[in-house]
């Protein structure tokens, strides 16, 4: 329900939704809480911000008609944040208290809980709140940027590949699949941190990088505990990454039997469709793998979300990868179903890439060319029937959870 008034000489509009609770002060301030309280997003100043879970907060804001801009704010910064959104929602509460403003329609119970309880939002709250997530979770790595709204569950911890010189998402901790029990255990933590905060979460995301590799009885188990334990059908679905094809290799059935479980999409770090490229990467498999897995996943009744990785291998590589991946997606049987994400390689210095493109004498590929060589491969991909994939880009450094 939308309760709008004037406060300050301002507009002020409150929104109660089932999900989470939105107080927007003229159009310069917006903050926005999930039930559980914690602050969610804000816009201060056409400066727009989003608080993860561990309590670290992106700020992005437009410098031009298409450039945007982001940084992650210091923690003083953050504290400031979060204060200011605190002291905003205790006076608007003291004065709709002592009847300073005339809300239309009147708050009703749902309306002045939800605000008593993002009004306590405060830096001890927040600092309790980030400890929390660190209990419960293994820090998560990375998730496509549709499923920063996920409830993501830790069924592996790890990566169980590790290799490629391009990714160090999941360095810190050796590849493990839980047990059934730690597992349940995991997944209880999980809705007891999120409390009513899980009603903001969209869809399921079964971690870490490749929970899929999972053999099949075992993930069998494991997905009915979801189900014994979520309203999977309510939360939109199980999702989840698909990396390196090594080990069990599932079959159209398989998938099939996954699907009936929940499982909605699979997304798929394909990277490049260039074999020496993903050899050169360390990526395990090779195009052929990640075509056949494409094909059973579909065949099975489950989407795909493909991630391409743009200026991998420099100049040295740039015209082989575009080739090579073009020629590699235009052989998979995509629908509007799939996804296809154009993520562009980050190097930063701790990564072995960044050594092996030196020792090897590469040539980086500026910001605008690797614009253009997503473009390259975008203006060339052919779709059936069965209608175009969803294709966006994939910035590695805002994701959020
Ligand atoms: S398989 Fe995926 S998660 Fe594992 S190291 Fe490679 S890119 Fe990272």
């Amino acid at each position: 329900m939308v309760h709008q008034g004037f406060w300050n000489h301002q507009s002020l509009t409150i929104s109660v939704k089932g999900n989470c609770l939105t107080i927007s002060l003229g159009s310069r301030e917006v903050f926005s809480y999930d039930l559980a309280g914690r602050l969610w997003t804000a816009l201060v100043d056409e400066i727009s911000y989003r608080r993860g879970l561990d309590g670290k907060i992106v700020a992005k804001w437009q410098t031009g008609e298409k450039t945007r801009q982001r940084r992650w704010l210091t923690p003083p910064e953050s504290a400031d944040l979060i204060e200011r959104g605190h002291a905003l929602l205790c006076k608007l509460t003291s004065d709709l208290r002592s009847q300073k403003i005339v809300l239309n329609p009147p708050l009703n119970d749902k309306g002045w809980r939800d605000l008593q309880t993002a009004a306590a939002f405060d830096n001890t709250a927040a600092e309790a709140d980030a400890l929390g997530y660190f209990r419960v979770y293994k820090p998560i790595g990375i998730l496509p940027p549709d499923q920063y709204i996920s409830v993501v569950l830790q069924a592996t911890e790890g990566c169980s590949f590790n290799t490629c010189t391009f990714c160090d998402f999941y360095r810190d901790r050796p590849f493990r699949i839980k047990r059934v029990d730690e597992f349940r255990e995991h997944i209880r933590a999980v809705k007891a941190f999120l409390g009513e905060g899980l009603s903001l979460r969209r869809t399921i995301f079964l971690g870490d990088a490749n929970a899929l590799v999972i053999p099949m009885p075992r993930l069998i188990s494991l997905m009915e505990v979801i189900h014994e334990e979520l309203d999977v059908e309510k939360l939109g679905g199980i999702f989840a990454f698909l990396d390196g094809f090594s080990g069990e290799r599932k079959t159209p059935q398989d998938f099939s039997r996954l699907a009936e479980l929940g499982l909605k999409r699979i997304y798929i770090g394909m990277e490049s469709g260039h074999e020496p490229l993903l050899k050169f990467l360390r990526k395990p498999g090779t195009p052929q793998d990640v075509l056949q897995a494409v094909r059973n996943i579909k065949a099975g009744g489950v989407a795909v979300g493909i991630i391409v990785l743009l200026g991998a291998g420099g100049e040295t590589y740039a015209q082989a990868h575009i080739q090579d991946t073009i020629r590699l997606i235009n052989a998979m049987p995509l629908d509007m179903e799939d996804l296809i994400y154009f993520s562009e390689l980050v190097e930063n210095e701790n990564l072995p890439y960044v050594q092996t493109a030196y020792q090897n004498s590469l040539q980086p590929l500026s910001a605008e060319k690797r614009i253009q060589q997503g473009e390259a491969i975008e203006n060339n991909l052919v779709f059936g029937k069965k209608g175009t994939p969803h294709i966006s880009r994939y910035d590695i450094r805002e994701f959020v959870y």
